[in-house]
């Protein structure tokens, strides 16, 4: 997995594109005669959902939610809000839910909660990032793009308070 060393983590687009066409070969193949469902977590997911939706060769539908985010500061306050509902039914579908980053996890475990109490098939999680170290409720990801030691990331749909989101790669510099 990725490790950049020296407390800085720098994820070029070259190494993004590369990493979410393996994960949409791996989705393919768990996948394949299904029609997966799914479930972006807004707003730092957007692109990686745009990117990924397009390496994943299947018939698919999508849909967006939107959870509270930690405002304009970089530690989580530990409670997660819905904002945006889902529009779609999820009862009975192949549910992947796509995160930008799992931190803590209780963002991931609430969505998990909320989700599976709907019934979907089965339900997955495909993460851009993810900070083990910062682990503070173990949530599971079935598709994973970078492991990344413990500093604040942006760039790449994620935020430095609600800017930079559209730089094309990810970072933690100044
Ligand atoms: P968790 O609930 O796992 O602690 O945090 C998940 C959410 O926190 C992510 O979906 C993301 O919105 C935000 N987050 C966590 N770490 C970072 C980070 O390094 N950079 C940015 N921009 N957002 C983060």
């Amino acid at each position: 997995m990725f490790r950049s060393g020296a407390g800085r983590v720098q994820i070029s687009q070259e190494q993004i594109a590369a990493r979410i066409q393996a994960l949409g070969q791996e989705i393919k193949r768990d996948y394949e005669g299904q029609e997966p469902h799914l479930v972006c977590v807004l707003n730092g997911a957007f692109i990686f959902m745009a990117d990924l939706v397009r390496a994943i060769d299947l018939p698919l539908t999508l849909d967006f939610l939107a959870v509270s985010s930690y405002g304009n500061a970089e530690k989580t306050s530990g409670e997660v809000e819905l904002i945006k509902d889902l529009r779609l039914p999820i009862a009975g579908r192949q549910v992947l839910i796509v995160e930008d980053i799992v931190d803590t996890g209780i963002t991931l475990n609430y969505l998990l909660r909320l989700l599976e109490a709907r019934q979907p098939a089965s339900l997955r999680v495909a993460a851009l990032l993810s900070k083990p170290s910062r682990r503070q409720i173990e949530v599971p990801i079935h598709y994973l793009g970078f492991e990344i030691e413990d500093a604040f990331v942006y760039g790449y749909g994620l935020d430095r308070a609600q800017r930079d989101r559209n730089l094309p790669f990810i970072t933690s510099q100044a």
